[in-house]
């Protein structure tokens, strides 16, 4: 079940500040606390799903698809030339948030990232 006291709900609705460098009605996208590379950035919907899974089965189609544009589109805004997406979904699989987020991450080679 989803918990609305997570860290991003509280950064959604303001709570929390954040270094936010994209926002809209669908998304926002802030700068991670903890960088696991030089560039960083979180993706993350307004409306509450639990991890992708939940994401793409229970919103709407033109919200998955605005967002997962918006996710290429920040990228190459923040001139992230290469840079790789993830998910984490489950904590066995690294999810600490369980609000849905996409990991933009750059500037380290792959071994550094598959290491992290
Ligand atoms: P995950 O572990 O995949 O659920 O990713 C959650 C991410 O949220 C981690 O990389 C954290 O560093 C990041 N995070 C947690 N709290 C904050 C915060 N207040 N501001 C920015 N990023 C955060």
């Amino acid at each position: 079940m989803y918990d609305k006291n997570n860290v991003f709900a509280k950064i959604i609705s303001g709570e929390i500040p954040v270094k936010k460098i994209y926002e809209d009605n669908i998304l926002i996208a802030i700068l991670d606390i903890n960088p696991a590379a030089p560039t960083h950035i979180l993706v993350i919907p307004k409306k509450s799903y639990i991890d992708f899974e939940d994401f793409v089965n229970n919103a709407n189609l033109s919200d998955v698809s605005h967002y997962f544009k918006k996710v290429a589109e920040i990228a190459k805004e923040n001139k992230v030339p290469n840079y790789r997406i993830i998910s984490n979904i489950g904590r066995e699989a690294g999810q600490s948030v369980f609000h849905f987020h996409t990991h933009i991450l750059s500037g380290m080679s792959n071994l550094e990232l598959i290491n992290k």
